[in-house]
């Protein structure tokens, strides 16, 4: 473990459990729950700027298909949930805060046959969200490329995290920020991000199947890109065409979009823009911060409690 990151500090004060707000260091479950036990639970990760949630109702209806892939009962109706994320919110003095919830199937005799009927664990707590600072949308991450060995089912958003967790340790030794991953020749995703390439003009996106998980920002990045015009093609993206993309991009609720500037510790893309953010990611970029500026009004989706 030569290059692990030091430990970040604990979550804001204020966490959720069961239904009562708790001091998270008092936060306290059980060594049965099965979350602990199996991983048998999921999770979802919601980002708020200024106490304007980012696409509230698509995570949570995310977090309903996860729940409904494992046939764990949500316990909680879309009003509830988007109240108490709001409180919770409000209990660490809002501002920029990314939300993480986690349900698992809850407490039992161990036994992998998951039972019916118990009570799900309900946990939430609040994070500072760290938005990209400017250095580091204008230097952009380095990864390298990995073999893609997780589970077939990637578009669960499941608490069951070990291959990510083991792919971003092998960046990490590697003295990179993280991955880009290949399954059969062709590219997934990143440990914990999306990724696209850009190649000549044209932004291709891996299709959204059961290899990786639908990332709220990709469908926001897809969408902006859209209605701005840029051409965008969804379909599988080879080794190959990563290899020689102009841009490579990633995205996710904590990090938006930005930029891959070097794979295998080879710049990304040619001539001047070589190893630099390219102009169509500053392009998205200005969209992506417009997007948030406007929140409130965009957000017809979701009802912004918070
Ligand atoms: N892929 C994986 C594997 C993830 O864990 C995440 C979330 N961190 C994403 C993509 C991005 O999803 P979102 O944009 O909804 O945060």
């Amino acid at each position: 473990m030569t290059s692990t990151p030091p430990a970040q500090p604990l979550a804001l004060p204020i966490a959720y459990l069961n239904g009562e707000f708790v001091p998270v260091e008092e936060a306290r479950i059980s060594p049965l729950d099965r979350g602990f036990i199996f991983g048998d639970g999921i999770y979802e990760v919601i980002p708020i700027y200024d106490g304007r949630a980012l696409r509230m109702r698509e995570h949570l209806l995310r977090m309903q298909r996860s729940m409904d892939f494992l046939e764990l009962r949500n316990p909680y109706p879309l009003d509830h949930w988007e109240e108490i994320i709001g409180e919770l919110v409000s209990k660490n003095g809002g501002g920029n805060v990314s939300i993480y919830i986690q349900v698992t199937r809850g407490v039992a005799k161990r036994d992998f046959s998951p039972p019916q009927g118990l009570a799900p664990t309900v946990f939430m707590m609040a994070n500072k969200l760290p938005t990209p600072s400017r250095e580091l949308y204008e230097n952009g991450i380095s990864c390298i490329s990995l073999d893609d060995f997780r589970w077939e089912r990637c578009h669960v958003k499941s608490t069951s995290l070990l291959g990510a967790v083991l792919l971003k340790h092998e960046a990490n030794q590697h003295h990179v920020d993280d991955c880009v991953l290949f399954r059969d020749g062709y590219l997934t995703e990143s440990s914990s991000s999306n990724v696209c390439a850009i190649r000549k003009g044209v932004i291709l996106c891996p299709p959204k199947d059961n290899l990786i998980l639908p990332g709220i920002t990709y469908d926001l990045m897809i969408e902006l890109a859209r209605r701005a015009g840029i051409p965008l093609e969804m379909r599988r993206v080879s080794r190959r065409e990563v290899g020689i993309a102009d841009e490579l991009w990633l995205t996710s609720s904590t990090k938006e979009v930005i930029a891959i500037t070097r794979l295998d510790g080879r710049p990304v893309g040619t001539g001047e823009h070589a190893g630099k953010p390219g102009p169509l990611f500053w392009k998205m970029f200005a969209l992506f911060q417009d997007y948030k500026r406007s929140l409130p009004a965009a957000e017809s989706t979701a009802k912004a409690a918070v």
